[in-house]
């Protein structure tokens, strides 16, 4: 049930096409923006539909830019030391509101003994981040999302993050990451694709546990030190 993911390959290629491709469509996508604006005044009945969805579509495309942006930009990383608890509490207290919308509580248990971890705290709040949204977005019943931190015995920090979601069937588990792969209506398919490369950077690894019905666990390893 249990899958190691590498996907480097993939993800510098699709890196180096994004740093391209992304700029080049933002600049027309800013005059359609500017310009579908300006047409709202004249917007009628008859075509108000139209108009809706134009405007979400663009939005869409917006959205899958910006993600690309992020992925292919190399932003100046600084690694430096911070306590992993801090960064998940962090990332846990933004999502808290929308959590909250869907009926959803966070249970976060972290061990003591954790030391501080060598890191790009922006890069794995943005991981912590794709996760639990995902985890939020496939709880339309609300529940519980529990967030554990621990440290193993080969001195690596254990995060796990659990859902009462719908679960993954078996097969699929080995496209989570794939750019594009997404199940969503509106989904970009690229969250989990900008995550497990965060992680690569950190020399980490992610597994993935899931049970159909029940729910999902992703496990994220990160070694102590670099
Ligand atoms: P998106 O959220 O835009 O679809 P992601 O890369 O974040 O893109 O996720 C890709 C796909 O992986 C999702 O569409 C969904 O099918 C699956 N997935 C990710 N996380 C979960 C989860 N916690 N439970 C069930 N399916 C998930
Ligand atoms: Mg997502």
């Amino acid at each position: 049930l249990e899958e190691r993911l590498h996907k480097s390959d993939t993800l510098n290629v699709i890196g180096e096409l994004a740093a391209g491709i992304a700029h080049e469509i933002r600049n027309p996508m800013t005059a359609l923006k500017g310009f579908i604006q300006l047409l709202e005044d004249s917007v009628t009945d008859k075509n108000a539909m139209y108009f809706d969805v134009i405007t979400t579509e663009l939005n869409r495309i917006d959205s899958i830019i910006n993600e690309f942006l992020i992925l292919a930009k190399p932003q100046a990383i600084k690694f430096v030391e911070q306590d992993i608890r801090v960064i998940l509490t962090e990332t846990v207290n933004l999502l808290n509101a929308q959590a909250m919308l869907h009926n959803i509580v966070f249970k976060l248990d972290y061990s003591d003994d954790i030391p501080p971890l060598f890191c790009e705290p922006n890069q794995l709040k943005k991981v912590f981040i794709n996760i639990i949204k995902n985890a939020i977005e496939v709880m339309d019943k609300g529940g519980t999302i529990t967030v554990t931190a621990t440290t193993t015995s080969d001195s690596r920090i254990h995060i796990s993050i659990r859902d009462e979601g719908f679960g993954i069937p078996e097969e699929k588990i080995k496209k989570l990451g794939q750019p594009f792969y997404t199940t969503k209506d509106r989904g970009t398919g690229l969250g989990l694709m900008v995550t497990y490369r965060i992680i690569e950077e950190h020399k980490g690894l992610i597994e993935v546990e899931s049970e159909v019905g029940v729910g999902t666990v992703f496990h994220i390893y990160l070694p102590e030190s670099n």
